[in-house]
């Protein structure tokens, strides 16, 4: 469909670069939703809208996402955490749920200069960085790394002692096939944006320790 003059397109993506997907429903009558879901920024409107009604939705629901990221995202299962500050917050969240608070980062971050790696933390100065990769992934294997880092703040190497910090967190063998899954097909070019495959073989990550 042309773009009418003089009316902007819809965005692609969130500011963060997370996927927008607009779902229309002929059950839903007047109501208008937005929730993260599967590493998407869902909005559902109603079957009804016009394109028009459907810009001005989409755009004043990705404006309320966005709001609620930067307001903290752990706790509420459907919010993914959008910015660096959201991420920290949210990882502050893991480590009390998961490790008793005893991991403090300093600073949790987005990069997209990882093309090796999911994750990596430097226990010296309490840094984590997750690749940006991440986030087009279900929120659990998001979390999972994040655990993941987390405890390599508490022991650096992959011992019995740090898969015993892993052990409370429920979905951590779930995300562990998950993320070798993505690195296998990645690594054979079974994706549809397998350039650059330089993903390990074996693994999922390789800590910048
Ligand atoms: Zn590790």
């Amino acid at each position: 469909m042309a773009q009418r003059a003089g009316q902007p397109a819809l965005p692609s993506t969130t500011d963060d670069g997370v996927p927008v997907v607009v779902r229309r429903s002929a059950r839903r009558r007047r109501t208008v939703a937005a929730f993260w879901e599967d590493g998407n920024a869902v909005v559902a409107i109603p079957a009804h809208f016009t394109k028009a009604q459907e810009g001005e939705w989409v755009r004043r629901m990705l404006d309320k996402l966005k709001r609620q990221g930067e307001r903290g995202a752990h706790g509420a299962g459907r919010r993914r955490p959008a910015s660096d500050a959201a991420l920290a917050s949210h990882a502050a969240g893991l480590s009390s749920k998961y490790l008793g608070g005893r991991a403090k980062p300093t600073s949790v971050r987005w990069v997209n200069n990882q093309k090796s790696r999911w994750g990596s933390a430097t226990p010296a100065d309490g840094t984590i960085r997750l690749s940006d990769k991440l986030r087009a992934m279900p929120q659990w294997v998001i979390d999972y790394v994040l655990l993941h880092e987390l405890a390599h703040l508490l022991v650096a190497g992959h011992n019995a002692a740090f898969w015993r910090l892993l052990e409370a967190y429920p979905e951590t063998q779930r995300a562990k096939a998950f993320l070798e899954g993505v690195s296998f097909a990645t690594s054979r070019g079974l994706g549809p944006d397998a350039e650059g495959a330089d993903a390990p073989a074996e693994g999922w990550d390789a800590d910048a320790v």
